[in-house]
C-alpha cells in the first residue's frame, strides 16, 4: 500500500462530516496531532440537522446500518460507542408498500420476515428468501475484506481466490437478472434491487455484486440513533475532542502549497495551521486541492429532492421507514439515469423516525423525511442541467404531498407545521458536483480499484482523500470506512 512520504506528525482534516470525523478519530488514536477544519457551524456535513418549533429534522441520511463500523472508529481512541450513543435496533427494517395496494413488512428477525413473505407471496418465495439471504451474507463476507474495507491501488490488488469465487457466484451478471434468478414475485424482485439506487446505478445496469447493499439493510438490520442521525456526528466529535482533536468551525480551509507538499492550511481571517499532511473530505476534492486531477469522465449518481417535514398529526399506523413503490419500475430508472426527467410514477423512501423516538417531535406530532430520487444536473451522467428547480420546487413539493396523501399518509398536507425542501440546486450550491449528494455513481468503472483512491496519484504528495467521492464509496458505513483507509495512508496499515 502506498503511504504519504516524510513527516506526518501534524495533520489537518478538512471537513467534519462522518468521513472527516472517522479519519480524525483514527489519526488521533495513532498519536497524531489533529485539527479538523469545517466551514459549517458544527459537525455532520451531509448528516445535518435542523431544529424548528420543537421538531428535530435530520436533513441527510435516515437509514442507519452497520453500527459495528462506527463502533470501530470510537474504539480507535479507546472510547466506546455505547457510552456516547444509544442505538435502537428497528424491529421492522422497512415497510414495502406496493402499487397494487399490498405491503410487506421486512423484519430484522428472519423467521418473522419469511412468515410475512410466505403470507404475501407463498411458500416457494419464502424458501427462496432463505436461500437469497444466505447468498447475500456470503457475498458480503466475500467482498468486505477484499473489495470494500481496504485501500486498492490497482485492479491487480483484487486478483485472488475471492475474485474467482465472486465470478463463479455470478457477481458480474446484471443485478436485476441475479435477483430474478431467485424470486418469481415482482414485488420481491423490487425489494432486493432498489438499493442499487443508493449506489447511483439502475439495477438493470448494475452488476450483481451490488446486491450486497441489501445485506447492509435487509440482511443485517437497521438502527435508529436516539436523538436522530445528527446524534452520530455529535458523538464522534465529542469523542474526538475528548481525545485531544482540535476543532475549528465556521471557517473555510484553503491549502497552502510549497513544492510538492501542502505545508499549511489557511483559515478565514488569515490564521495559518502548519500541516505535515492534510486529509480532504470535501465533495469534488479537485476543486480544493491544487494540482489534483479530477476523474476523467465522471459519471455521477442521480440526485434527489428531499422534503423534511414536522407535522401536527400522529399519522397512526405508519412505519419508521417505508419504501413506497410506484407502479412503474424499469421506466423510473430510465428517467433518472438516462432521460434526465423526474420520475413520472415516483418510488419514494419515507422515514418517520419519531415513530420510534418521541424526542424528535412535540406531543401529537411527527417528523418525516421524504427522499425522491431525481436526475442530477450533469447531462453526461444522464442528468439534466435544464430543469429549472427554482420554478419546479413548489410544484414538486405539492405533488409529493399529494402522493403521500394518496398512499396512506392521510391528512399530511394540512398538518405540516415546519418544512424544508432541498433540490439538486441546493446540493450544487453546497459545492456538490453535478448537484447530487450521492457523488460518483458506483458504475463498474468507478468501483473498487477503479474509484479514486484515498491517496491520489496527482497533486501534492501529502494530501489524502476520504469521503463519498473516493474508495470505498457512498453512504454512512462506506464513508466511515473511508476515514480508516485515509488514516492508514498516513499511519500505515493498522491491521493485517
Ligand atoms: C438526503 C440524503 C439522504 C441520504 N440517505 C442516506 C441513508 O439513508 N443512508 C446512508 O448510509 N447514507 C445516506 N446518505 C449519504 C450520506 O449522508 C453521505 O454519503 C455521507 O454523509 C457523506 O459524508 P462525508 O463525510 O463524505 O461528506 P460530507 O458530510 O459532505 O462532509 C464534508 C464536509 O466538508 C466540509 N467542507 C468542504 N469543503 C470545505 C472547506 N474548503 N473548508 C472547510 N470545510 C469544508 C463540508 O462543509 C462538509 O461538512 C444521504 C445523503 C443525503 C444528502
Amino acid at each position: 500500500m502506498r503511504t504519504v512520504p516524510g513527516r506526518t506528525d501534524r495533520v489537518v482534516v478538512v471537513g467534519a462530516g462522518l468521513a472527516g470525523l472517522s479519519t480524525a478519530l483514527r489519526l488521533r488514536g495513532a498519536g497524531r496531532e489533529v485539527t479538523v477544519v469545517e466551514r459549517g457551524p458544527g459537525p455532520g456535513g451531509r448528516a445535518g440537522v435542523l431544529t424548528r418549533a420543537g421538531y428535530t429534522l435530520d436533513t441527510g441520511p435516515s437509514v442507519f446500518t452497520a453500527p459495528e463500523v462506527l463502533a470501530d472508529a470510537f474504539a480507535a481512541v479507546g472510547d466506546r460507542m455505547a457510552d456516547r450513543l444509544t442505538l435502537l435496533p428497528l424491529d421492522t427494517t422497512y415497510r414495502a408498500q406496493f402499487a397494487d395496494g399490498s405491503h410487506l413488512d421486512v423484519h430484522a428477525d428472519r423467521s418473522r420476515f419469511a412468515a410475512e413473505v410466505e403470507q404475501l407471496c407463498g411458500p416457494g418465495e419464502a424458501a427462496a428468501l432463505h436461500r437469497y439471504l444466505d447468498d447475500l451474507a456470503e457475498l458480503y463476507r466475500l467482498q468486505l475484506r477484499t473489495f470494500i474495507d481496504r485501500n486498492l491501488d490497482s485492479p491487480l490488488d483484487l486478483l485472488g481466490p475471492e475474485l474467482l469465487t465472486l465470478v463463479r457466484r455470478g457477481g458480474f451478471r446484471r443485478l436485476s437478472s441475479h435477483v430474478a434468478g431467485f424470486f418469481a414475485d415482482e414485488r420481491l424482485r423490487r425489494l432486493f434491487s432498489f438499493q442499487a439506487l443508493y449506489a447511483g446505478v439502475s439495477p438493470f445496469r448494475a452488476i450483481a455484486a451490488y446486491a450486497v447493499i441489501a445485506q447492509l439493510d435487509i440482511g443485517a438490520g437497521v438502527w435508529h440513533p436516539v436523538g436522530g442521525i445528527g446524534a452520530v456526528p455529535r458523538a464522534m466529535a465529542a469523542a474526538a475532542a475528548d481525545a485531544g482533536v482540535d476543532f475549528r468551525y465556521d471557517t473555510e480551509a484553503v491549502l497552502e502549497l510549497s513544492g510538492s507538499r501542502v505545508t499549511a492550511v489557511q483559515l478565514d481571517g488569515g490564521e495559518r495551521l502548519p500541516a505535515d499532511a492534510v486529509v480532504v473530505t470535501a465533495d469534488a476534492p479537485h476543486r480544493l486541492v491544487p494540482g489534483l486531477r479530477g476523474p476523467r469522465r465522471p459519471v455521477y449518481s442521480p440526485s434527489c429532492v428531499a422534503l423534511h417535514l414536522g407535522v401536527r398529526s400522529e399519522l397512526p399506523g405508519q412505519a419508521h421507514h417505508t419504501i413506497s413503490f410506484g407502479a412503474a419500475w424499469e421506466q423510473v430508472f430510465a428517467e433518472l439515469t438516462r432521460e434526465g426527467r423526474p420520475m413520472s410514477d415516483p418510488s419514494l423512501l419515507v422515514s418517520m423516525p419519531s415513530a420510534t423516538d418521541r424526542s424528535l417531535a412535540p406531543d401529537g406530532g411527527q417528523v418525516l423525511s421524504v427522499v425522491a430520487p431525481t436526475p442530477n444536473l450533469d447531462p453526461r451522467s444522464g442528468g439534466n442541467a435544464g430543469l429549472d428547480w427554482d420554478a419546479l420546487a413548489p410544484r414538486y413539493r405539492d405533488e409529493l404531498l399529494g402522493t403521500l396523501e394518496a398512499r396512506g399518509w392521510t391528512g399530511i398536507g394540512e398538518a405540516v407545521e415546519v418544512e424544508e425542501l432541498l433540490t439538486p440546486l441546493d446540493w450544487a450550491e453546497q459545492g456538490m458536483a453535478a448537484g447530487t449528494p450521492f457523488a460518483l455513481a458506483h458504475t463498474f468503472g468507478q468501483t473498487g480499484p477503479f474509484r479514486p483512491p484515498t491517496l491520489p496519484r496527482s497533486g501534492p504528495e501529502n494530501v489524502v482523500l476520504a469521503g463519498s467521492s473516493v474508495q470505498p464509496g457512498v453512504g454512512v458505513p462506506m464513508v466511515v470506512i473511508s476515514g480508516r483507509l485515509a488514516a492508514e495512508r498516513i499511519t500505515g496499515p493498522v491491521r493485517a
